[in-house]
């Protein structure tokens, strides 16, 4: 398909085997657990939770929170909440979902958020986690991949809105970027 990325990083299937993984594990993490509260950080997350939340075995409950994201000329580190979760989390087991984790200050900024609201105990789960690039130490208790310092495309992540819908996850090169 023109305008497609060319190298594909991770494929359908290996993602799909991955969530399947990271369901049976989060499910036996929570097994004791009266309800489990997955927080989707929009809009990377948005096909990683449905896919995730689905796979698991345990009773469950979404929301999702929107920040951000850091685009040209943003100063680096800073975070705004643009859309907050619509739930008081205070007493809830809290899992935050994420797309990626890259210099790691937008999980460090909603662990921050989170904690101050004194959740009954507070997690957190990215599909990529890229090699290298933290800047701020956070904490991920589930990592679906690690990944090289690449922009990544596909399964929910974008680049100026597109490729989104892909079912795999594409690494995109500069000259991709500039032409598509
Ligand atoms: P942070 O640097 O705060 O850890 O990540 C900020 C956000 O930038 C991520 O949640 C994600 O939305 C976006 N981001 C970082 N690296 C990539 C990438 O390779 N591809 C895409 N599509 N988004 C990315
Ligand atoms: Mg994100
Ligand atoms: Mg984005």
């Amino acid at each position: 398909m023109p305008g497609s990325p060319r190298r594909i990083l991770i494929g359908e299937e290996a993602i799909h085997r991955r969530v399947a993984e990271l369901a049976a594990r989060i499910s036996s993490d929570y097994a004791a657990v009266e309800e489990l509260f997955m927080v989707g950080v929009l809009r990377g997350s948005y096909i990683f939770l449905a896919d995730l939340s689905r796979a698991l075995k345990i009773p469950r409950r979404i929301d999702f929170i929107a920040l951000s994201s850091y685009g040209k000329g943003a100063v680096s580190g800073a975070v705004r909440l643009i859309m907050d979760v619509r739930t008081d989390i205070t007493q809830r087991h809290v899992l935050i979902v994420e797309d990626i984790v890259d210099t790691g200050h937008t999980l460090d900024y909603l662990l921050r958020l989170f904690r101050a609201r004194k959740p009954a105990s507070l997690k957190t789960c990215t599909l990529l986690r890229k090699a290298g690039t933290m800047q701020v130490q956070v904490p991920v208790d589930y990592v679906g991949f690690d990944i090289p310092d690449v922009w990544t495309v596909g399964y929910g992540l974008d680049f100026a809105d597109k490729f989104r819908a892909l079912p795999y996850i594409a690494q995109l090169s500069s000259d991709e970027c500039e032409t598509l």
